[in-house]
């Protein structure tokens, strides 16, 4: 009996050998899943995560904005300040820096006085409109101006 006993348990071992072949590749082949699964769930998190980046680059870009609308005078284009540019109030509701309401206003043909014309509507405004105020000088838009005080 021998001489049959030893090939047969040369063919378990190997059938053995096989079954714990497959069962290391099953389990790697669940250890790559789970990978997989991972990578994914990470790359969802990445995406969603650019995604609240890219809201926020947004809003910042729009708060970024809305600060040059405020701060900055339509005219030069240069920041308000409190010194040569203080922002100042015409009667039409715009603002503009002071040392542009002076610098831009033109004597025109027909006119006796100084006009400053408003580049947002048009509007001309007389310098001597202001004269009885602060050395002619329009009311100071206190909403920029604490704006600036605060901020810059
Ligand atoms: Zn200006
Ligand atoms: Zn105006």
């Amino acid at each position: 009996m021998a001489p049959t006993k030893k090939p047969q348990n040369k063919r378990n071992a190997r059938i053995a050998k096989k079954k714990s072949q497959l069962k290391a590749a099953h389990d790697n082949k669940k250890v790559l899943k789970d990978l997989l699964k991972e990578a994914e769930d990470l790359e969802n998190q990445c995406a969603k995560e650019g995604a609240e980046l890219q809201e926020m680059k947004v809003a910042l870009d729009r708060l970024y904005n809305a600060d040059a609308e405020i701060n900055e005078c339509k005219s030069c284009r240069l920041e308000f300040n409190k010194e040569d540019r203080i922002p100042r109030l015409l009667k039409c509701g715009h603002t503009v820096c002071e040392n542009c309401y002076f610098t831009k206003a033109k004597t025109y043909k027909r006119e006796q006085y100084p006009i400053y014309k408003c580049l947002e509507c048009k509007e001309k405004i007389k310098l001597i409109t202001y004269q009885e105020n602060n050395d002619g000088k329009p009311p100071k838009n206190y909403t920029i101006a604490t704006y600036i005080d605060k901020y810059f």
